[in-house]
């Protein structure tokens, strides 16, 4: 075919983007003109948690670079495989314990994380994520009821957060008939969404999603996730820029990462990405302390010299608060400056 028959992608084909993510290192590495030993590629560390990059997020990685962000983040290195003491397969003790009925997790007061699917769109390596015992099946109608029911039954609950694996993976019409159930709770006045997708697949972000979350009487924070400004393009633009437009309250989390983002650069870059984005910096994290992770983890005393020197640089509000989860802690806990 010409260039000029090629078929447009239709906008929402955002699925299809999924299906046709990247799920070899020889695939992407070609991609990027490079040799698996440039970058400590391991095969073996690919095993229970292999790899997976949306081609709209793998194109934005500059070819020839092995320290690439964005590539560092996606992929299995042998260091994974290094068992590091004080890194757990269950670093914030989720498994179990939070989990007063299937799909909600309940540790602060006033908001639960209702968990959709365990599924996300990329495969982060540093992500805690990795070793949690999720099906990728959707909560099954009578899960719904449960979950529901026990959101009805605590007053208390005025935010009800969406979470994963990546919520957004579910399709408009479940997430339409799942919000609506949630909205038709009186004391819920807020829904909050984490995810990844309107970085990396932004096609994700139609105007059906949009109509979906934002159409009941509820105020609509999400939560989006990048850890690096070249993470940041005009497509992912575009779709923050509709989710803004349509009144929805965008924040941004990220981790801290040795070799992606643990410099005042590549921090201060990033927040003012984001904010030209129209998205406020709200969490730089701690790395979880998840065994196979340990190569990124940036010491607690470095972390507050670079939070310091955003502070001095950056104005207040893109600054975001670093903060790590301590199982059993009442909220995340702020590192103190
Ligand atoms: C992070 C998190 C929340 C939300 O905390 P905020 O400080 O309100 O952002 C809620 N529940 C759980 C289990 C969490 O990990
Ligand atoms: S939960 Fe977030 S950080 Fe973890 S793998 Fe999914 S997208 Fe990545």
């Amino acid at each position: 075919m010409t260039p000029e028959i090629l078929p447009l992608l239709p906008r929402d084909d955002w699925q299809s983007q999924l299906r046709d993510a990247i799920s070899t290192a020889e695939q992407l590495l070609a991609m990027l003109g490079l040799q698996p030993e440039d970058v400590g590629y391991s095969a073996a560390a690919c095993a229970d948690f292999g790899l997976k990059v949306p081609l709209a997020f793998a194109r934005r990685m500059r070819a020839g670079d092995p320290h690439d962000p964005l590539l560092l983040q996606v992929l299995a290195r042998g260091e994974e495989l290094t068992e590091t003491a004080g890194f757990s397969s269950d670093p914030l003790g989720e498994i179990g314990t939070a989990n007063p009925v299937r799909g909600i997790i309940h540790k602060y007061h006033g908001r639960v994380l209702l968990i959709l699917s365990g599924g996300c769109a990329v495969n982060c390596r540093y992500c805690f994520r990795r070793h949690f015992p999720y099906t990728d099946n959707r909560n099954s109608r009578r899960e719904w009821r449960e979950a529901l029911g026990y959101i009805r039954r605590d007053a208390q609950i005025s935010e009800v957060i969406l979470s994963g694996g990546d919520p957004l993976l579910a399709s408009d019409d479940y997430l339409d008939e799942l919000v609506t159930q949630i909205a038709g709770i009186g004391h819920v006045r807020r829904l909050r969404i984490h995810t990844r997708l309107p970085v990396v697949i932004p096609d994700r972000v139609t105007t059906g999603l949009i109509e979906a979350i934002t159409r009941q009487n509820l105020q609509t924070v999400t939560v989006i996730h990048s850890n690096h400004a070249s993470e940041m393009d005009t497509s992912v633009d575009a779709a923050l820029a509709l989710m803004n437009r349509s009144g929805i309250t965008l924040l941004n989390q990220s981790v801290l990462l040795a070799g992606v983002n643990d410099n005042i650069q590549a921090l201060s870059n990033l927040s003012e990405r984001l904010f030209s984005a129209g998205v406020l910096p709200y969490y730089l994290h701690l790395l979880d302390r998840v065994q196979g992770a340990a190569h990124f983890d940036v010491p607690e005393a470095r972390a507050r010299e670079l939070h310091a020197a955003i502070r001095a640089t950056l104005p207040g509000y893109l600054v975001p608060r670093l903060v790590r989860e301590v199982a059993g802690a009442q909220s995340k806990v702020t590192v103190p400056g």
